[in-house]
Parts: structure tokens; sequence; C-alpha cells
């Protein structure tokens, strides 16, 4: 007998998403579609938790069965990609569904991205291309057998276990992203990678060439792994010589001092934090392509370690070394150093303002730019160094300096 799992179902969800998924069962029915609900969603059911994306997959062409359901004034389709015959629909203006044809996938270089070799195929072919097994499990949504669990690989059993387990002994070479997939579920439920999955990452990440990968999917996982501000991530992420998989560095620290700074500090890209500290390749950093301002950070992180100061004796000199540095960047240069005029910058330096400005001053009576530029920086020093803290001692100064 299969597992059947409505009643979790009824358990977890809403009922509106309940009433939806009944929908869309009615109409796969009326119209001879085999439909599931796929990955995610059924193991996060099995595990009693919380899930965020509802997918379906359609033994055949999604797409079709999405245009089915618009047609019927039951959804509105919101994107569709022709190439993979996937959709994303939007029932009763908040419910969002990914709706995918089966598919079989074939990785014709290892680490890239696959080609699709066939498309409506059977829900057996298309779970064969899927992560772990925990992730390869379906629950039918026709009514015949609505909520049975459909599991070709063995991942009902692997989820009471609690076990990370690869489809097969070529999983990482096709996608090497999947080491990071692991952590983050090893991490997220407290799993573990079964032997056969722990050798196997073993021997990728030491014994491969890995530097003909896909960056945009290790980038992803990556990002999706350190912004969950996780100290336990980290640590795994170095003890399982993860680091090595984007040629790292394997720094002293430890995942919690990086998330007591991130706590305390706030900035903006949590997981360029604890990327910071481990990616340090320059031909590495390029091949992620990054934005704008995650370049940024590396750039400052290079600029920090390489133009080191061995002694700030003032505030000045630690302002100056620090002043338009982003804060990801401060923190790694920290936690790489254990420099503390780092933190003295954040916490208390960076906030320091001259109050007066180059308009004010020329109002004084100065005109000439070079020498405006000259008072300020004074002034600057003079706040930093607290011989000057209001508005009222910047004028006097300023005056001082007319006279
Ligand atoms: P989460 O709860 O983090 O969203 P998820 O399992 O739903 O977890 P997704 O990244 O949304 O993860 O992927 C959906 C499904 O697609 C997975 O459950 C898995 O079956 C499959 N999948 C995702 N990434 C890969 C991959 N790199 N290789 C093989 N299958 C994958």
């Amino acid at each position: 007998m299969p597992l059947n799992i409505e009643k979790q179902m009824k358990a977890q969800l809403s009922e509106d998403i309940l009433n939806v998924l009944k929908l869309c069962s009615k109409i796969a029915d009326e119209h001879n579609f085999k439909i599931y609900l796929i990955g995610g969603i059924v193991r996060d059911l099995i595990l009693k938790r919380k899930s965020l994306d509802i997918d379906i997959t359609v033994e055949g062409d999604a797409v079709k069965f999405c245009h089915i359901l618009a047609e019927k004034n039951c959804c509105k389709i919101l994107q569709v990609q022709n190439e993979l015959k996937t959709a994303k629909a939007l029932f009763d203006g908040e419910i969002e569904i990914d709706f995918a044809s089966t598919r079989q996938e074939f990785y014709p270089h290892r680490g890239h991205l696959p080609v699709v070799v066939k498309i409506g195929c059977s829900l057996q072919e298309d779970v064969y291309r899927r992560d772990f097994t925990i992730n390869s499990l379906a629950m039918s949504l026709n009514k015949k057998d609505y909520g049975d669990v459909i599991d070709y690989v063995g991942g009902i059993k692997d989820l009471s276990n609690k076990k990370i387990r690869v489809l097969h002994d070529n999983s990482f070479n096709e996608d090497p992203s999947r080491i990071l997939r692991a952590l983050k579920f090893a991490a997220r439920f407290n799993f573990h990678r079964d032997a056969r999955t722990k050798a196997l990452q073993e021997k990728y990440i030491n014994t491969q060439i890995h530097n003909d990968i896909s960056w945009t999917r290790i980038k992803s996982e990556l990002k999706q792994c350190f912004s969950l501000n996780s100290a336990k991530i980290y640590d795994m992420f170095l003890a399982n010589d993860n680091y090595k998989l984007i040629y790292g560095q394997k720094p002293e620290i430890k995942g919690l001092e990086i998330k007591t700074l991130v706590d305390k500090y706030n900035p903006y890209n949590v997981w360029l934090v604890y990327l910071g500290t481990v990616l340090t390749n320059t031909q590495i950093i390029e091949q992620f392509c990054f934005t704008r301002s995650e370049k940024k950070i590396f750039s400052d992180i290079e600029y920090l370690l390489n133009n080191h100061l061995s002694m700030m004796n003032t505030n000045y000199d630690i302002y100056k070394f620090f002043v338009k540095k982003s804060t990801e960047s401060i923190l790694v240069y920290y936690l790489l150093t254990q420099r503390k005029e780092a933190l003295k910058y954040l916490e208390n330096l960076s906030l320091i303002r001259v109050e007066l400005n180059g308009d004010e001053i020329k109002a004084m009576g100065i005109q000439n730019g070079r020498e405006i530029g000259e008072i300020l920086d004074e002034l600057l020093k003079k706040k930093l160094n607290g011989t000057i803290v209001k508005k009222g001692d910047e004028i006097k100064f300023v005056k001082s300096k007319i006279k």
C-alpha cells in the first residue's frame, strides 16, 4: 500500500491551497492529464514542515494543461517557457504554482547545464534527473489515488532515516552544485549524507578538476546557504572541505564568530561576509558574474588585505583606511586579520561627520576650493581625535583660520 499523505495536506496547507489543488485535480481528470505534487513540497509534507513553493509536474505537456486551466478562468498564466514547457500560474490572485512537464535530461558536458532530451516522458524517467532521493518524491493529484506518494528511489525510507542520498554515482560530476544543496538540506533538517554520497562527494572535491563548471548554479546555492546566516552551515562548509569547490582557503574562523558580527552590524549582503572569508581566488571571483556592488565588496577586501597598515596610530589613520569601504569587506578584513581598528571604525568612527559643509565655509569668506578642502580635512581630523565636538567649535576653528 502506498503512503497516502492527504491527511498531512489537510493539516499543513491552507484551505485556499487545498481548494486550488482539488480544482487542478478535477480539470486534470476531465482532460486525461496525470499530475503530481513533486520535490520539496512532498518532502516537507512528510516531514510536517512548512513548504514555500508549490511545484506540480504534469506527465505530458504542462503548458497545455495550464492553458486549459486559464481558459476555464481557474488561474492567470504569469509566465511560460516554451523550450522546457513550464509555466507559472496565479490562482485566486495570490497562490502561485509552478507547473513543469515531465522531462529527461542529459549532461553532455560534465558540470554544465543539462540539455533536455525528452519532454513529456514518464514520471519515473523525470525522477531520475533529480538530486537526492528525499527530493524525488511525487504525490498524485488525480482523484483515483489522490494523496498517494510515488517513490521510485527509496526517498520515504531516507526521510525517516534522516539520510541525504544521491540517485547515482555520477550525480556530483553532472552537477557539483548538488554538493552545496546537500549542505543546505543537511543543515536545515539535521540530516546526514549516507556513506556512498559522502564518499562520492569527497572523491569529487579532492580528485576532480572542477574549474569548468556552471558557476551560476554554484553561486545561487552559495547565496542560499550563506544567506541563512547559519554558523552551522559555515562550520560544515569548512569541515566537509566544500571550500575546495571554489578553490577557496580554509580560515581559522568559527561560524558563530561571523554570525555574531553579522547580527551586530547588519550588512546588506550577509552571504558575502561568509563567502568573503574563503573566496580569495581572483580568477574564480571573475567566474561568478557578480553584480557591481558585489564586485566592489571583493575589490574592497583585496584592497584592505593588500594595503594592510601595520601602524594605525590615530583615529584619522583608521578612518582614512576604511572610509568608503563596504561593511561586508570591513567585517571580512576583521575576521581574517583580527585587527580591532576595523570594529572601531564601524562602531564609532564611521559615524563621525563634519557638520559644516563647503558652502557654509565659503559664506564665511574662504573662496578657494583647495583651501576649503584642506579645512574640511583638518576639521575631520579634529573631530575624529575628539578635540572638536560641536558645530559651534567648527565655526570657531574656521574663523581662526580666516584671521
Ligand atoms: P527548497 O525548500 O529549498 O525550495 P526544493 O527541494 O523545493 O527546496 P528547489 O531548488 O526549489 O528545491 O528545486 C525543486 C526540485 O527540483 C527539487 O526538490 C529537486 O527535485 C529538483 N532540483 C533542484 N535543483 C536540482 C539540481 N541541481 N539537480 C537535480 N535536481 C534538482
